[in-house]
């Protein structure tokens, strides 16, 4: 059997996610099995919850993390779709294109292509965000 880093036992504190509150708040521990909390109770609005192992505070930084990245991205795909010399190439699912071509939608307007993910599949950064188009079969 695995050893826990810490045992707890019934009515022990602990720092919690209160999903009341939406604060990391001192938790009673009300159920506990074998030293591992089960159910814990915010002690500042007394209303109790299923115990997690990490806070939730903790997951939505990392989150917040992963989120901060995608807009830099997006960011810099912008910028160089704003930048970029190329004459844009109307778009249309039979058409060849290469990575950093502009290419012009009908709907979507302009977009730049990013990656291909299979011969005749790309994905295109429009304005709005990324999309999957289909375009011709490029022989590489
Ligand atoms: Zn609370």
């Amino acid at each position: 059997m695995a050893l826990e880093e810490t045992q707890y036992k019934m009515l022990d504190e602990l720092i919690h996610w209160c999903t009341r509150c939406k604060l990391d708040l001192n938790h009673r521990v009300i159920r506990v099995d074998n030293g591992v909390p089960k159910r814990v109770l915010c002690l500042t609005c007394q209303s109790d919850r299923v115990y997690r192992p990490k806070s939730l505070s903790t997951r939505k930084a990392a989150f917040g993390k992963a989120a901060a990245l995608k807009l830099a991205k997006e960011d810099a795909l912008r910028e160089k779709l704003q930048s970029s010399q190329r004459t844009p190439k109307a778009y249309s699912m039979e058409g060849v294109y290469k990575v950093d071509d502009v290419i012009d939608h009908a709907i979507f307007g302009r977009g730049l292509a990013t990656e291909f993910i299979s011969p005749d599949k790309m994905q295109i950064f429009f304005d709005d965000g990324m999309r999957l188009l289909k375009c011709g079969r490029v022989e590489r």
